[in-house]
């Protein structure tokens, strides 16, 4: 035990106290990286600073583990818990990366300049920039999808974004606290605890999941009045939730949610949100207006309008209404020069998924070392040629013929290889202590659900958390929940 303990110390000691970096090099090109997600993330981690000056640019200054945020949203995990500074990574790097904490409002790719404005509160003299860059790595993200459908953004609670969760949390206690008011109506009552989800996708159909658990383990313990009170309905367009998913899983899945009382309307569309209800067109095409106390909104995710901005500057060839169109490199198609585009801002075959943004973002991290690599062999031959040229000394040009033969050699070895998607499979909780995956081995999918299915479930997020920081308050606040109780204080 003391010796776990003093490695763990030399380890975290290690992490809190980075070496010295190389300052910024004017003679080296400026990589500029627009967002602090999955993409930007897996690339940061992953790329060799010595190489460029990296500049980092993003509304966040930290990364956020996306997958647990429905487990932050009904309080099993602390919001701290699944988020890190970029910070921790770039303090560790190479060369000093600067990072800015701001939103990219602009990209001009003709003259390499990004834009951006302070997003917080401005305190500060200035509040909007731009600098320039000779590469550019977009990876923005997407923003939530609310299809212009009225009330949406007024009244119901998004799942994308930290305080998406937080706010949840808060206006979920706020129901049941309400509900518990002396001499509330019964019809209010029953009113505010109505949980309305919208979206059978992953994150709709996790978020019921961890909904229901709460449910079912604290809310007996910390509100008895109202157990057995709370109803949870996924509202889902198509005719079944998870689509991605192979039928077993999604028959699974519904009759998972069917013991767990969670209220599955498929082929079921929501028209309109209002303070206290939602309007449903029911799969025969009534209107049902049904009333709730919160509405959840998952109903997907669309480009940015910095995004939409860019693309419209390259009318001819940026037309896919999904997002960036890019070449086998990442490279943007028409500024194949300068930008990259990774992650949900762009459209490729794969579906936009943490785990290809992740997969992107370390394959460009490769690219762009390669590219370096390739900058200055290049450099290095011409400045050889010159020499060459002009040595006089027979003994001397020899050598110096030598060498441009020798780099031009080491410049052929330079290959740049397509990027390739290798799927690890889909994992999606559906709550009661049970998963579902969706795994690629062996030429098929394995589909496995259940509580085996869990555990890997849990270290499977846990191994893939983002630091040993993350991962050691993700498991105490597991083992916390398991305790106490999950927090309802808010
Ligand atoms: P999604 O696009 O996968 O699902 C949104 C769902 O909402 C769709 O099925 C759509 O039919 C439905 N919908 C939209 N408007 C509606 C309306 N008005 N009424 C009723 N239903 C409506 O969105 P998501 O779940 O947020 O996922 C986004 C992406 O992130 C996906 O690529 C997903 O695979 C990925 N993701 C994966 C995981 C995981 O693997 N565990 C978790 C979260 C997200």
């Amino acid at each position: 035990t003391i010796g776990g303990v003093g490695a763990l110390y030399y380890i975290t000691q290690r992490e809190k106290n980075p070496g010295p970096q190389l300052p910024f090099d004017p003679d080296k090109k400026t990589l500029v990286i627009l967002g602090s997600g999955w993409g930007a993330t897996s690339l940061l981690k992953n790329l060799d600073t010595a190489d460029f000056n990296v500049v980092v640019v993003s509304p966040r200054n930290f990364f956020l583990f996306t997958p647990l945020l429905p487990s932050v949203a009904v309080g099993t995990l602390n919001n701290r818990s699944i988020i890190q500074s970029i910070r921790y990574i770039t303090r560790h790097k190479a060369r000093n990366v600067s990072v800015i904490e701001a939103e990219a409002t602009d990209v001009d790719p003709v003259n390499k300049l990004i834009k951006f404005a302070d997003n917080s509160e401005v305190r500060g003299a200035v509040s909007s920039t731009a600098i320039p860059y000779d590469y550019l790595v977009y990876a923005v993200g997407a923003e939530t999808q609310t299809f212009n459908i009225p009330g949406v953004k007024e009244h119901a609670c998004f799942m994308k974004e930290l305080n998406d969760a937080e706010r949840f949390q808060n206006e979920f206690i706020d129901c049941l606290e309400t509900a518990g008011f002396p001499g509330q109506d019964p019809q209010e009552i029953e009113r505010l605890l109505h949980m309305v989800v919208v979206g059978g996708g992953p994150t709709g159909v996790e978020l019921s999941g961890e909904l229901h658990d709460f449910l079912e383990d604290d809310l007996k313990s910390w509100y008895p009045e109202l157990a057995g009170k709370v109803r949870i309905t996924l509202v889902e367009a198509l005719p079944s939730v998870l689509p991605t998913f192979s039928k077993q899983l999604i028959d699974y899945t519904q009759s998972t949610f069917k013991e767990s009382k969670i209220e599955v309307l498929t082929k079921t569309m929501v028209k309109e949100i209002k303070e206290r209800s939602v309007i449903l067109q029911m799969p025969d095409k009534s209107i049902q207006e049904v009333p709730c106390g919160l509405v959840v909104w998952a109903g997907g995710n669309k480009g940015r309008k910095v995004t939409q901005d860019l693309m419209a500057k390259f009318p001819e060839v940026q037309t896919n209404r999904r997002g960036i169109v890019v070449d086998d490199f990442l490279r943007m198609t028409g500024a194949e020069d300068s930008i990259f585009a990774i992650g949900d801002c762009t459209s490729t075959a794969y579906a936009p998924t943490a785990q290809v943004a992740s997969q992107q973002g370390s394959y460009l991290a490769r690219h762009l070392h390669q590219m370096a690599k390739h900058d200055e062999l290049q450099t290095k031959l011409s400045r050889l040629e010159a020499l060459a040229a002009t040595v006089v000394g027979e003994e001397e040009k020899k050598a110096t013929l030598r060498d441009v033969e020798m780099t031009k050699k080491q410049l052929a070895k330079i290959k740049y290889r397509p990027f390739d998607y290798s799927h690890q499979g889909s994992l999606a909780y559906i709550g009661s202590e049970k998963a579902v995956a969706d795994l690629p081995f062996m030429n098929g999918n394995v589909a496995t659900g259940g509580v085996a299915t869990y555990m890997f479930w849990r270290s499977a997020y846990l191994s893939t958390l983002f630091s040993l920081r993350n991962r050691t308050l993700v498991a105490t606040d597991w083992i916390k929940v398991k305790l106490f109780g999950r927090d309802v204080a808010r």
